[in-house]
């Protein structure tokens, strides 16, 4: 789905549901924010390129947080592009690179992270990317607000029902207390749009 000129949600099948990742980009940078299970390659390479752009050309790839559904597909995305650079929270980071074992019992995927990035940090590319710290899901939890169309990347932070945010799963949150926080955090900056990893995309007062 267009969001904006230069700004797509993806649609990934997951076996019964959809996940629903975001590809931006600009003059120099093609961004991917969440990269999928494993074995969910090829459907990444056909969802980028049936928005116009090529996986080889990806330049970073931003991981919201650590869980396998998000990260699953970054080894073989790289070997296809293997300039992109892995972003991640500084405290999501040891997860993800097989310092400290995933939260949740998934297999660690030992991905080096390139660059950590906090609360507040504005990515250089695509009119700015800022990251917002939204812990609960995970410590290191980030929705990526695209300066370029006010929209907020929630990864997991956040679910859709019957048009209305709610909080994270609770089955699947770490601390429902600060992810509900992180929920009212999102909420305060006025997003013009969100995308949910597992939901999909709400307009704000739609
Ligand atoms: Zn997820």
């Amino acid at each position: 789905m267009k969001i904006a000129p230069r700004t797509h949600m993806l649609e990934i099948d997951s076996g019964g549901g959809r996940m629903f990742p975001v590809l931006t980009w600009d003059e120099s940078h093609v961004v991917l924010i969440d990269a999928g299970y494993p074995a969910q390659t090829d459907a990444f390479v056909g969802a980028i390129a049936g928005v116009g752009q090529q996986v080889e050309a990806l330049t970073e790839i931003i991981l919201t947080h650590q869980d396998l559904d998000h990260i699953g597909c970054v080894h073989d995305l790289l070997k296809l592009a293997p300039n992109a650079r892995v972003i991640a929270h500084t405290e999501e980071a040891p997860y993800i690179d097989g310092t400290t074992p995933p939260i949740k019992g998934f297999p660690s995927q030992n991905i080096h992270v390139d660059q950590t990035v906090a609360d507040g940090d504005v990515l250089p590319f695509c009119n700015g990317i800022e990251v917002v710290h939204t812990p609960g899901h995970t410590p290191g939890s980030i929705c990526l607000l695209l300066r370029d169309s006010g929209t907020m990347v929630c990864g997991d932070a956040l679910n859709i029902a019957d048009g209305q945010i709610i909080g994270p799963n609770p089955q699947y949150t770490q601390d429902m207390n600060l992810g509900l926080k992180s929920v009212e955090k999102i909420k305060a900056l006025h997003p013009d749009a969100i995308v949910s990893y597992h939901c999909g995309y709400l307009k704000r007062d739609a």
